[in-house]
């Protein structure tokens, strides 16, 4: 775990820029540590999600989208369901990841791969395709044989499809996709 240094700028437009992305005012943050009591990644996080949090209010952009907290972030909202002041700290995460991705500024190349993978199988089949991820996964990341073991037992319970399955409707989560892509590179 990390000490937290406030010492550079106060990045001013980051705070503003966060703070509108992700529809929250982390300024209401008083570091009561709720979050990071609950948090069950904080012991992997390089920067537990309050001194995040804290990093945020100062404006310390570089720490933040350098930190593999926010990469190793799962999403889980237990932060969001503790904070007394209502802020939605999972959300201010996601943010951070997104601009960090918008940055191209990603300290866990492997978890971005693995998002690239899924949100690429949701948009083609409005679904998950398992095998597909798998394949696009160990392409993207290089770890051809990482869980390999695992392979057999979920293929033999039935856990893996071999042939994609597109729901209905899958046309209309690929507009939703191509429309978050389309405001993204006017954010750019
Ligand atoms: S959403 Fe992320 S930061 Fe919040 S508790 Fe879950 S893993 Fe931790
Ligand atoms: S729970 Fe809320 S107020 Fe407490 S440290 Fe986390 S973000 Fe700040």
């Amino acid at each position: 775990m990390n000490t937290i240094n406030l010492s550079n700028n106060i990045d001013l437009e980051f705070i503003r820029q966060v703070t509108e992305e992700s529809g929250e005012n982390p300024s209401l943050c008083y570091q009561c540590g709720n979050c990071t009591a609950g948090c069950p990644y904080t012991e992997y996080f390089d920067y537990p999600v309050s001194q995040i949090m804290r990093l945020l209010q100062t404006g310390q952009k570089d720490t933040i989208l350098d930190s593999k907290a926010i990469w190793l972030c799962a999403t889980c909202e237990t932060c969001t369901t503790r904070c007394p002041c209502e802020i939605d700290v999972a959300g201010i995460m996601d943010t951070l990841r997104i601009i960090a991705r918008r940055e191209n500024r990603v300290s866990e190349k492997d978890i971005k791969s693995f998002y690239d993978s899924f949100l690429n199988s949701m948009k083609q089949f409005g679904r998950i395709y398992e095998m597909g991820i798998l394949i696009s996964y160990k392409l993207k990341s290089g770890h051809f044989l990482g869980d390999a073991e695992l392979g057999p037992k979920v293929i033999n319970h039935g856990k893996i499809s071999f042939l994609p399955k597109k729901i209905k409707g899958a046309d209309k989560v690929a507009e939703i996709f191509n429309r978050f892509q389309q405001k993204e590179r006017k954010n750019v």
